[in-house]
Formats: C-alpha cells, sequence, structure tokens
C-alpha cells in the first residue's frame, strides 16, 4: 500500500483513487480528483491556485519550514505495513498534528492581538485630539484633559483583559 501525493494541490492521493498520468518521458504525475486532473490539463500552475498546498507554501502561509514535516516527508522507499510501527507513527502523527494546530491558532492569535494594539493606539489618539468634545463644562486646564485620557487609557485595558 503506497499513499502519493497530488502533482496538483499535494493532497494524499489513496489506493483506487484519482488519477495517474505517464507523460512520454516516463514522468508520472498523479491527481487525487478530477479537479486536479483537469487543471493541469489546462497547464494551470499550482502556485497559482488558491486552494493547492504551493500556493499556501508560495505565499507563507503555512509553517512550511517547521521540522514536525520532516515526518511527513515522502520517502522513495514503499512503507511496509508493520502494526507496532503503524500505531506508533500514528500516535506521533496525532501529536504532530496536535502541536501543528496549536502553532497555528497562537501564530493567528498573534496577528489578531497586533491588530488589537493598533485599533486600540489610534483610539486613544482620536481621544486625545477631540477631548474638548467631552470636557466637563466646569473644567478647566491641561492637566486634568490629560487625567481624562489617561482614565480611559486604563478603562481600555481593563475591557481588553475582560474580552
Ligand atoms: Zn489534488
Amino acid at each position: 500500500m503506497r499513499l502519493e501525493k497530488c502533482y496538483f494541490c499535494s493532497s494524499t492521493v489513496y489506493p483506487g483513487h484519482g488519477i495517474q498520468f505517464v507523460r512520454n518521458d516516463c514522468k508520472i504525475f498523479r491527481f487525487c480528483r478530477s479537479k486536479c486532473h483537469r487543471a493541469f490539463k489546462k497547464k494551470r500552475n499550482p502556485r497559482k491556485a488558491k486552494w493547492t498546498k504551493a500556493f499556501r507554501k508560495a505565499a507563507g502561509k503555512e509553517l512550511t519550514v517547521d521540522p514536525s514535516f520532516e515526518f511527513e516527508k515522502r520517502r522513495n522507499v514503499p512503507i511496509k505495513y508493520d502494526r507496532e510501527l503503524w500505531q506508533t507513527s500514528l500516535k506521533a502523527m496525532k501529536r504532530i498534528e496536535e502541536i501543528r494546530i496549536k502553532r497555528q491558532n497562537q501564530y493567528i492569535l498573534n496577528r489578531l492581538k497586533k491588530g488589537k494594539e493598533l485599533r486600540k493606539e489610534a483610539d486613544v489618539k482620536e481621544v486625545e485630539k477631540n477631548i474638548h468634545l467631552i470636557r466637563a463644562p466646569g473644567a478647566k486646564g491641561k492637566q486634568l484633559e490629560r487625567k481624562m485620557v489617561q482614565v480611559i487609557k486604563e478603562e481600555d485595558v481593563d475591557m481588553d483583559e475582560e474580552v
């Protein structure tokens, strides 16, 4: 039993699935489904179709330099069925998947955090700029204005923490 990778989208081609094309120079192209085969026949570039692994790699969407992917790397030796080995590798794959998802989530969180910070900065700037609009009628002097900005900043922090 040998699992191949689709030439176009890089997903796994399971036995009995997909289609295979042998070019007249003996190079074999395997496709997981007709969608990929069709795209190949139309001479589409996998790096330009957004749904392929090649695109995601080229666009830096995935952790491609992650050493845990070494595990998934295609080796040129057919994998023999070995119950013990199969089970350990299954465990390892699960663990790798867990780590990968964790890292990806962290990456997304970091991105969101950055956006949040920028938004907050903009908010604080806007308040500072338009402080005269919300100044209490009796209040006078720059000191108090600065204090109010400070208060708003602190409130912002509190709100962030609750979310
Ligand atoms: Zn495919």
